[in-house]
């Protein structure tokens, strides 16, 4: 087995994190564990860390790639996969680092042990972001297979001011949001939320209670999306842009009831169409806003004009 190099790729806002995790890299050099013949044995390589440049869209894999040899981080056509032709063309590994970081309590605990924790298809810690209107937001490590309710009463404290739950959006902000019925008994497993119509993506929680204006929360996914678009597929630059537009219709009083059609109708005919996950990730949290608080819209919205 030959590893030329490894690289912890690291948003490059986040200073403070960078420093610790470059302090841990020089320790582990010190101790022998990275860098020449380690613990003596024939094995060598180098660890990196790399600052991104701050875009969504080097998150994804192919694009993380493009950002390390120091091109725009545009994501690469697949296949070939980064396991046949990665990083400089070599055979490539990429993982997230929350990821990596079960491996010691896999061999600590054993991979009988390991399996017993949290949900069965994917057991093992998670790390869980909650944020919104909760009273403790926070990143929280939990076994997977959590109650969505008792990570929202339990761990977060509840909904702020004493409020009422409108939505959760489970898994961060591409996936869909969930009504506050459709949590009941709900588990944080990639099964659990498949089954009630969302996903599990990155555990990170967004809480909205019944003051939240979802046209407006609509309109700031779309915005974000649209911000974060690379560019390259014209579904994905023309359709973010394009929703954000409709949506914003919505915001200065402008939209008809048409606008809504036009909206899932945009949706529609961006996804699956692109390079990458991203436009799919813009289509599937505003489709389900506007299906499942139509009424919303609708109140925000003149009748169609027919012309006479
Ligand atoms: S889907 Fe969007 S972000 Fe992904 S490659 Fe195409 S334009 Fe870029």
């Amino acid at each position: 087995m030959q590893i030329d190099a490894i690289y912890v790729y690291v948003r490059g806002e986040y200073a403070d994190w960078i420093d610790r995790l470059e302090a841990a890299v020089q320790q582990a050099y010190g101790r022998g564990y990275i860098g020449e013949r380690i613990l003596g044995t024939d094995f060598s390589t180098q660890l990196y860390v790399h600052k991104g440049a701050g875009a969504y869209i080097c998150g994804e894999e192919t694009g993380l790639m493009e950002s390390l040899e120091g091109k725009r981080a545009y994501p690469r056509y697949k296949p070939p996969f980064p396991a046949q032709k990665g990083l400089w063309g070599c055979p490539t590994t990429i993982n997230n680092v929350e990821t990596l970081a079960h491996v010691p309590l896999v061999l600590r605990l054993g991979a009988q042990a390991y399996a017993q924790i949290g949900a069965p298809e994917h057991p093992g810690p998670i790390l869980y972001g909650l944020s919104g209107h909760i009273n403790r937001p926070g990143v929280y490590e939990y076994p997977s297979g959590m109650l969505i309710t008792d990570l929202i009463y339990e761990v977060g404290g509840g909904i702020r001011n004493g409020r009422r739950l409108k939505g959760v959006v489970p898994g961060g902000s591409s996936t869909p949001i969930l009504r506050p019925e459709e949590i009941e008994g709900v588990r944080m497993s990639a099964d659990a939320l498949r089954k009630a119509g969302s996903m599990m993506g990155t555990a990170g929680m967004l809480v909205l209670d019944d003051q939240t204006d979802m046209v407006r929360f609509a309109y700031r996914i779309a915005a974000f999306y649209k911000h974060e678009s690379c560019g390259q597929c014209t579904p994905c630059r023309e359709g973010t842009g394009w929703m954000k537009q409709i949506l914003h219709r919505f915001l200065e009083g402008t939209a008809t009831y048409a606008d809504i059609d036009r909206l899932l109708s945009v949706a529609n005919q961006i996804e699956g169409r692109t390079i990458c996950a991203l436009a799919d990730a813009a289509v599937w949290p505003i489709r389900a806003i506007v299906q499942k608080y139509r009424s919303e819209f609708e109140k925000a919205a003149r009748p169609t004009l027919v012309p006479v």
